[in-house]
């Protein structure tokens, strides 16, 4: 069976014109999927009986099989079993006036961050497009409020999928699609400077919203804690974000992931702000203090060390946020999404 997900409308009219459809009759379908998250091709209702029929036998309008939900104060976090039988997260945030939709966009990690339990597995294989999009529309669905944010930081480097993302942004920010705005939609890197310097050329990626994890002021601690780091060195990161193109109005957002006594010393503070202060205007900076997993050795750092250490940023008037994450409850903050956890795994 065909995925309906896995579709752009230019696709699904061809694909419907070669079954015997009016192409139009592929704008209803997604009609009903993306605006009113209808999931059974049996209850969209202006189309007549025999298509309805006739697509129920050819499609399925999603793939991934929800399996546990759990729920804290400030979010929900979602697993989901793929066709193969992996275990994927998704996470919904609630904000103080919206929702956000974490995602994640491969079985695993190959970046292999120390500090991130999604690393341990290495990585399995990409989500495909079809799967990503399930995770919006299935928590949609069992949602009431409009879901208008969307994050690529689950399990996984959105820019190693980068087809299978692009497509899946695609479906999300089109009017015939999600009909998400470009600037609600962010994508989480660990600093793939190819890949980046794609996405700015890239004329549908590139109005998107960018976070590059930098979690580290000088290349040895970097390349400690992110072995990407080797090959995509903080000097060439760095130059590459200086020299993006991106709109003015908006700034690209540097996550600093801090972990006590690794990279929370005020020395380290000064570095940080010697590197983003002369392009301040271009950059704001994230502070997320470590959500600790039982399975790594690193700790959180006491808020009084966090609040100093923003006070030294901001000193240099960069722009700088604590950002307590959420969903540390149910195991869904960032860097805490992993494709194995036997105890989460309750049908
Ligand atoms: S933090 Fe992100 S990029 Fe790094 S290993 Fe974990 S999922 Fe991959």
């Amino acid at each position: 069976m065909e995925l309906l997900t896995s579709y752009t409308l230019g696709e699904l009219r061809e694909r419907f014109k070669e079954l015997g459809l009016e192409a139009y009759r592929a704008n209803q379908v997604l009609n009903w999927l993306y605006k009113k998250f209808e999931v059974d091709f049996l209850n969209m209702t202006d189309l007549p009986k025999v298509h309805r029929e006739l697509l129920s036998r050819h499609f399925r309008t999603h793939t991934l099989e929800p399996i546990h939900r759990a729920t804290a104060e400030d979010s929900v976090k979602y697993l989901f079993r793929t066709q193969d039988g992996h275990i994927i997260e998704t996470v919904l945030i609630f904000e103080r006036d919206h929702l956000t939709l974490c995602l994640s966009s491969q079985v695993g990690c190959a970046v292999g961050c120390r500090f991130c339990a999604t690393a341990k597995d290495g990585l399995l294989r990409n989500l495909t497009t079809g799967e990503i999009v399930d995770q919006y529309i299935l928590v949609q669905r069992e949602t009431p409020q409009r879901i208008r944010n969307v994050v690529f930081m689950g399990m996984g480097e959105p820019l190693a999928n980068y087809e299978g993302v692009r497509k899946a942004v695609e479906i999300m920010v089109s009017p015939w699609g999600i009909e998400l705005s470009k600037r609600r939609v962010s994508i989480s890197t660990s600093g793939l400077v190819t890949q980046i310097r794609r996405m700015a050329k890239d004329p549908l990626l590139k109005g998107l919203n960018l976070a590059v994890s930098l979690n580290a002021t000088s290349q040895h601690l970097r390349e400690f804690l992110m072995p990407i780091s080797k090959t995509n060195t903080l000097k060439e990161l760095m130059q590459t974000l200086v020299e993006l193109p991106y709109p003015s109005d908006r700034r690209i957002m540097l996550e600093y992931v801090l972990i006590k006594d690794v990279n929370d010393s005020e020395a380290q503070a000064k570095e940080l702000a010697g590197l983003v202060a002369p392009y301040r205007r271009k950059f704001k900076v994230n502070l997320i203090p470590y959500n600790p997993d039982p399975s790594l050795p690193f700790e959180r750092p006491p808020m009084e060390r966090v609040y100093a250490f923003q006070d030294v940023l901001r000193s240099y008037h960069i722009s700088t946020f604590v950002r307590l994450s959420k969903g540390l409850k149910v195991f869904g903050a960032c860097g805490q999404l992993r494709s194995k956890r036997p105890e989460l795994m309750v049908k």
